[in-house]
């Protein structure tokens, strides 16, 4: 049972409400966490990056809570939570596909490493087990958390609180006074209509849908001869997320450790009343159109219900806010969804928590601070949402998709690396989106003014965009010493600081 009263209530005990929840109860506030399923349930969402990782090693150090740091590398997670759900992932591969089918046609793979080895490598989570464990951790660290629990009313009252009336598995309802509250329901938009938040559009951005599920026996790309891997790739392909695009969509698949692999495809609204995606058959209908992919599913099992999203990108006009003095906000994957692809979303997730948990910890939640909140939010998912859609315009060309895929790598890495060696500011919000002079340059490039190369090359620290690695590109630190400049810093100045880091030594 949740108390009367409590500082903070969370709806929604995915990763992101368990989170947060962790680290608001770990500060002393007392917090609620409701959720409408139990867990261990499904949940979609599994592929990590290097900028997820970091940002859980940082919670971990910022807020005191070390149990974060197993899920931030492979290895530790291996040596720690070996009982929970995990997949090795060593960076993101692309095929690309022709829409004629033929298999002459397939091009890649790209190969962009995320990690020189295993030990520190990102991971695919198996949500299920995951978000049961972290909402195991935020019960032991004293969050109330009530599951088969939804609420039903929320209004603010007085002294700037919110009451909100919840229903309890059995039936009983309850009324919870609490000083914040926070939307962490995901794509649900749970409590749009008590703040008055509205589903809005995305401006130029397809009408995608998605399909997908888990499955058993599916073939490695490697061992299809017309998928294949280079003998110099810079780890197995298949320990990645790996992709295939082709005009008008991309299917991701993500193999976890015991050889299950998630695998979907999001796809443009053209393509998918062509082959009718979301009835019968559907899945099948569009593999037929890539034989190669069909190789891999030939021999493999489904072994979770089809699952959909549509339409897949969802918007609220509103991220946070004070009704009548009382403050709310959503979590960015409440606020929002775009599309999987380049796994932004845990990114997102852990970026909004980062600037929503010291707010709502140090009582600095007017309209103005939550508006801080809001725009910051607001700006990343525009961003990412305008970057994905460019990147389903070069779909259909895979010299253009692999060019235009090295901004997202351009400023991945350089995100990861400033905030590592405490340069923070160089990289403002969620891929860039607080550098102005970064997205003048994807314009210029798009508009054909530029190459991706002359692009990316302030910002470029990873090697990136070099045609004569015919798309291999492993993770080289020499690449940052050698870059070490853009950075404001010297090389030998760099590789100090790399000689002395725990996050450079990798197996
Ligand atoms: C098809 C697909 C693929 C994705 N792949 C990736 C990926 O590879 N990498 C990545 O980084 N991101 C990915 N994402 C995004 C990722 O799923 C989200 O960023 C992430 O799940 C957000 O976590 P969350 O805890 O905020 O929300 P969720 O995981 O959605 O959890 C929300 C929780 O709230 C509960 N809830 C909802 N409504 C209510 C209510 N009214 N009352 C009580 N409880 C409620 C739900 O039951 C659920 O447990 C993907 C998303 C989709 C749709």
């Amino acid at each position: 049972m949740i108390p009367a009263q409590v500082d903070v209530l969370i709806v929604g005990a995915g990763f992101g409400g368990s989170l947060l929840a962790q680290i608001l109860a770990k500060s002393g506030k007392q917090v609620a966490l409701v959720e409408r399923g139990s867990h261990p349930r499904f949940a979609m969402g599994e592929s990590t990056s290097p900028l997820t990782n970091l940002l859980l090693e940082q919670f971990a150090q910022a807020y005191d809570l070390p149990h974060l740091n197993h899920l931030a590398t492979w290895g530790a997670w291996k040596a720690n939570i070996p009982n929970v759900g995990v997949g090795l992932k060593r960076g993101f591969t692309y095929y690309g596909h022709p829409a004629d089918g033929s298999v002459a046609g397939v091009r890649g793979p790209l190969a962009v490493a995320a990690s020189p080895g295993n030990s520190c490598a990102d991971t695919h989570w198996l949500r299920s087990d995951v978000d049961a464990w972290l909402c195991k951790q935020a019960i032991e660290l004293g969050v109330h958390y009530a599951e088969r629990t939804s609420v039903i009313d929320a209004t603010p009252c007085e002294n700037g609180r919110w009451r909100v009336v919840v229903r309890y598995e059995n039936g009983d309802e309850a009324t919870i006074n609490a000083g914040f509250l926070v939307d962490a329901g995901g794509r649900t938009a749970a409590l749009a209509d008590y703040v008055g938040a509205k589903a809005t559009a995305f401006s130029e951005y397809p009408d995608t849908v998605a399909l997908y599920s888990h499955f058993e026996n599916v073939a490695l790309a490697a061992d299809v001869p017309e998928l294949g891997a280079p003998e110099n790739a810079p780890y197995p392909v298949d320990w990645s997320a790996l992709h295939h695009v082709f005009p008008g969509g991309w299917m991701w698949m993500l193999r976890f450790d015991d050889h299950r692999v998630s695998a979907g495809v999001s796809v443009e609204r053209w393509l998918s009343d062509e082959v009718s995606l979301l009835e019968d058959g559907g899945w099948e209908r569009l593999l037929a159109r890539m034989p190669a992919v069909q190789k891999q599913f030939a021999g493999a099992t489904r072994v979770l219900p089809w699952m959909q999203a549509d339409p897949l990108p969802v918007r609220l006009d509103r991220v946070a806010g004070v009704n009548d003095t009382a403050p709310w906000a959503f979590l960015p994957s409440a606020a929002a969804f775009i599309d999987p692809l380049y796994s932004t979303g845990f990114s997102l997730t852990l970026l909004g928590i980062e600037r929503l948990a010291p707010l709502i910890l140090n009582g600095t939640s007017s309209e103005s601070d939550l508006a801080v909140y809001e725009a910051a939010v607001q700006r990343d998912i525009s961003c990412v949402a305008r970057y994905i859609s460019a990147n389903f315009v070069a779909f259909s060309d895979f010299e253009r998709f692999t060019d235009v895929s090295m901004f997202y790598f351009a400023a991945a890495s350089w995100s990861e690396i400033c905030r590592r060696i405490g340069k923070r500011a160089l990289a403002p919000g969620m891929l860039l989106s607080g550098d102005d002079a970064f997205w003048q340059g994807f314009d210029a490039y798009l508009a054909g003014e530029c190459t991706a190369a002359d692009a990316i090359a302030p910002w470029n620290i990873a090697g990136l965009a070099d045609r004569s690695k015919s798309g291999m590109y492993p993770a080289n630190l020499a690449d940052v010493i050698a870059a070490a400049e853009k950075l404001g810093l010297s090389q030998a100045e760099m590789e100090v600081i790399i000689n002395d880091a725990d996050w450079a030594r990798c197996d």
